[in-house]
């Protein structure tokens, strides 16, 4: 079978081949903790080829959104916390202002 994320082989019974399933124990582990530049300097300490990286972190995540949607969303959700805003971003709302091209960084609000 064919990696879920990487699209490189993964083995007969998997879905997600030995190299993404470390990248993913270490998203898991600092989800909604770390930004994305952090996680890049994780995923770089593996060792892994940045082609793979890079793969795993434009892939799906439960189905909405890539794994750096998610990221972002959690950073962004963060970031407005801090500055007194209750809201909650989701990997699926990144995605669809990402795909608008109208995502203006981390600390600003999104203009519809
Ligand atoms: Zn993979």
């Amino acid at each position: 079978m064919k990696c879920r994320h990487c699209r490189e082989r993964a083995g007969w019974f998997t879905r997600v081949c030995a190299d993404c399933q470390r990248l993913l124990a270490i998203y898991d582990l600092h989800k909604g903790q770390l930004g994305l530049p952090q996680f890049l300097d994780l995923f770089i300490e593996t060792g892994l080829p940045r082609r793979k990286i890079e793969a795993f972190l434009d892939s799906a995540l439960h189905g909405e959104g890539s794994v750096k949607d998610h990221i972002l969303a959690d950073m962004s959700t963060q970031l407005l916390g801090a500055m007194g805003v209750n809201t909650r971003q989701s990997a699926e709302d990144v995605k669809r202002l990402r795909e608008k091209g109208i995502w203006r960084g981390m600390g600003e609000r999104p203009k519809e």
